[in-house]
């Protein structure tokens, strides 16, 4: 069973958001298991203070050191995770590794994910120096904190463990394996607003639909994202 652990200073934000569809389904089956740590639980200063002003000046706030680092030996401790290999700490962090499918799938290989979630204007370097493993980035664009970039990491992770995607077929066909974009998909009804579907899709002849799928795909790969087409080329 993956346990992920998430370090936040709102862990309201996680309520409800695995008690839905597959990712809810990973939960009961005991796939996966998420905690959500308030890092305030892990000061020791008055008000439960977790940040301070940056050394050398400018604006806004930095998440101490500290904190941060009693909360991950407090998880290692409890997790007692053997393989260290298997355990990683994550840093969300607009200055990561670009998120992709393949660091999802590496991911979700792990027993053990422990996720620090920025606020403010980030977390003291010590925190990367000490205790991170990886920083990742869900894009070239910032967000107030690291609780929406870990949600989508949690999210991406579980949905490949598996036993919680009903049929795993379905995720060889996805976009980004091998490089390419998921074809058009259709369903009922046959006629919407004047729009058919395309009547390969009604022949029943699956090694055709197979061939008009892989077209599909290789032409909206070669349109919207020539990069990855060139990737594969
Ligand atoms: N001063 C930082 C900078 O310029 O890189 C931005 C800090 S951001 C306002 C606060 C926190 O949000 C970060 O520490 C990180 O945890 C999270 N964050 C913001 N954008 C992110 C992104 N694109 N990917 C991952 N985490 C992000």
């Amino acid at each position: 069973m993956l346990i992920i652990d998430v370090i936040t200073i709102f862990p309201g934000m996680f309520d409800n958001i695995f008690e839905f569809g597959v990712i809810k389904e990973a939960f009961k089956k005991n796939i996966c298991t998420v905690n959500i740590y308030n890092l305030r639980d892990f000061s020791d200063m008055k008000h439960s203070r977790v940040d301070d002003r940056p050394y050398g000046g400018g604006p806004g706030m930095v998440l101490m050191p500290g904190p941060i680092y009693s909360a991950v030996s407090f998880i290692k401790k409890k997790n007692k995770i053997k393989k260290k290999d298997k355990q990683k700490v994550i840093l969300l962090s607009p200055g990561g590794e670009k998120l992709n499918q393949n660091t999802l799938k590496c991911l979700s290989k792990l027993e053990n994910i422990i996720l620090i979630c920025g606020r403010y204007e980030g977390v003291d370097q010590r925190v990367i120096d000490l205790l991170v493993d990886f920083e990742i980035s869900i894009g070239d664009y910032i967000l107030t904190g690291g609780e929406i970039p870990a949600m989508v990491l949690i999210d991406g992770i579980v949905r490949l463990l598996p036993g919680v995607v009903g049929k795993e077929e379905s995720l060889k066909n996805e976009s980004f394996e091998k490089n390419f974009l998921d074809h058009p998909q259709y369903t009922r009804p046959g006629v919407f607003k004047g729009k058919s579907v395309p009547e390969v899709l009604l022949s029943g002849n699956h090694k055709c639909i197979k061939k008009w799928r892989e077209e599909k795909s290789e032409e909206i790969t070669q349109t919207k994202r020539p990069d990855l087409f060139d990737k594969d080329s």
